[in-house]
């Protein structure tokens, strides 16, 4: 069969589609920025025909750049933006609403009308009541969009997440699936039978009809159409992003941790065939299904990260873009005693104080412009070590490794101080890519293009290990400096 494989990356800001070779090296990408609608405060959509139009257009060029044939792709695998939800009529094969994205809060009102289900929903689904994911945002639409809720009742509406959503495209409407790590995002998935919850989804008043079946991270799904790009192509794997960061990071043994620094950062930590409860405000949800099996990760995440590089940059003005802190941050030894805590949307994991706001901290006349980039710098680290702290608990897991990937994890300094405060080796792939990589060896591992997990660790290319330089006084002084800090807001 071929030698490449497609990974196509329907991201939240942009959708790519990148041809991967055996020995896991890039050999073409494509990219299109995707429209953003705010219709309102709070509120987040994309066009679902364009997330449809522009991914089939980068699967093209992408090809085209590699100078290949459908025959020369042995599959297609899938990752995507989780959560974003889109509801289609499945006879005109036409969304009835645009796609609500993760990002978007309208239905807060719609969750604090369940506040008395967070318990139960928290232990069928191992997540949070919240907006964020899936189940609301359905509701959403079937209660505003005029007509839907008959159409649903019919059983003429279908729900997909984003994945769901270019699988029943490519397919022409042949296969309405997710994958289980999607499913698990929903708020209507059991993730320990593994089913849709009847009870749920009677509570929200979701018809289980327009649920997609769910399968699998890793088997064959079926063709793509052989109109789109140029003959059939068999569709082999689909994961969210963060989970297909997981695996692109080869995170495959129980305790193994990957962060993504990007925006805000993404800690998951494979934590095996058990669904652990977090007692330290982490969710629960499904890495992936495998070969009958499951992998569960813990997950949590850090709201400002480069973010918060953002804002030196665009409200302080004290830098002019993100990597030259790199340099600024390595002029002075320390922070001069300085720290921020950028609560800057209230404190997430594992604190929980959604009113709190930001601080800077440790002023004195001696502080200057280099020791806040590099407080800037350190903040983020601290976050990221609370997360690990939280899943060393969580899991009774010791951690000794950490795999980044993401915009920031260029940063050499945050990427040492990241193994200094946290005691623990930073790997960093040569190839960042490692999102449309996890969907790449997933479609591959279905297929036999890799034989397996093993066959995987072989085939990919080199990275960068940073290792603790910090002696533990000093660390641990640093890790009070920090708890005092948070500790002002927490008063
Ligand atoms: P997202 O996928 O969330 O859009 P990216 O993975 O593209 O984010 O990373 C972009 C973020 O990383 C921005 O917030 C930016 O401020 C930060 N960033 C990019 N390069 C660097 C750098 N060299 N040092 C520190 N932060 C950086």
């Amino acid at each position: 069969m071929g030698n490449y494989i497609l990974a196509f990356d329907a991201g939240t800001t942009s959708e790519r589609a990148i041809v991967f070779d055996k020995n896991s090296a890039i050999v073409s990408v494509a990219q299109k920025e995707i429209t953003q609608y705010y219709p309102h405060k709070g509120w987040v959509e994309h066009d679902p025909m364009e997330l449809w139009s522009s991914q089939l257009g980068v699967a093209v060029e992408a090809m085209s750049l590699a100078g290949i044939e459908a025959a020369d792709v042995d599959s297609i695998g899938i990752t995507n933006q989780r959560e974003t939800t889109i509801v289609w009529d499945k006879n005109t094969g036409l969304p009835i609403y645009n796609a609500i994205v993760w990002q978007c809060r309208r239905t807060a009102s719609i969750c604090e009308t369940l506040s008395s289900y967070r318990e139960m929903i928290r232990e069928k689904t191992g997540l949070e009541l919240d907006p964020y994911f899936s189940a609301t945002k359905i509701k959403w639409i079937l209660d505003n969009v005029p007509g839907a809720r008959d159409k649903a009742d019919a059983g003429q509406l279908l729900f997909g997440t984003v994945e769901t959503w270019m699988i029943w495209k490519l397919t022409k409407g042949a296969r309405h699936i997710t994958d289980l790590s999607n499913a698990s995002r929903t708020m209507l998935f059991n993730i320990h039978t593994l089913t849709w919850d009847r009870e749920i989804c009677d509570l929200l008043d979701i018809p289980m009809s327009m649920l997609p079946t769910p399968v699998e991270n890793s088997q064959i799904y079926g063709e793509s159409a052989k109109d789109y790009l140029g003959g059939p192509i068999r569709i082999a794997g689909a994961a969210g992003d963060q989970q297909a960061a997981l695996f692109g990071q080869k995170c495959f043994q129980k305790g193994d941790i990957k962060n993504t620094y990007g925006t805000g950062c993404f800690l998951l930590m494979n934590t095996g065939r058990d669904p652990i409860t977090s007692e330290n405000g982490l969710v629960t949800t499904i890495g992936w299904g495998k070969g009958g099996e499951i992998t569960y990760a813990l997950e949590g995440s850090v709201f400002m990260g480069g973010a918060l590089i953002q804002w030196l940059r665009d409200e302080l003005r004290l830098i002019n873009n993100a990597p030259e802190t790199e340099e600024l941050a390595s002029k002075v030894d320390n922070t001069n005693g300085c720290y921020i805590v950028p609560a800057f949307t209230g404190l997430g994991a594992p604190y929980w104080k959604p009113e709190a706001s930001g601080i800077i901290c440790g002023l004195t006349r001696g502080v200057n412009r280099y020791h806040i980039i590099r407080a800037a710098l350190d903040a983020i680290t601290y976050q990221v070590n609370d997360i690990v702290d939280a899943m060393k608990k969580d899991s009774h897991n010791p951690v000794s490794a950490i795999r980044v990937d993401g915009g920031a994890s260029v940063n050499n300094y945050l990427m040492q101080m990241q193994s200094n405060i946290s005691n623990v080796s930073v790997i960093r792939p040569d190839c960042v890519e490692t999102t449309a990589l996890g969907a790449a060896y997933l479609a591959g591992l279905a297929t036999g293009f890799w034989k397996d997990e093993e066959d995987i660790l072989n085939s990919s290319a080199g990275d960068t290990i940073f290792n603790p330089n910090m002696d533990a006084k000093q660390r641990e002084e640093l890790i009070k400096g920090w708890t005092d800090s948070v500790g002002i807001l927490l008063k």
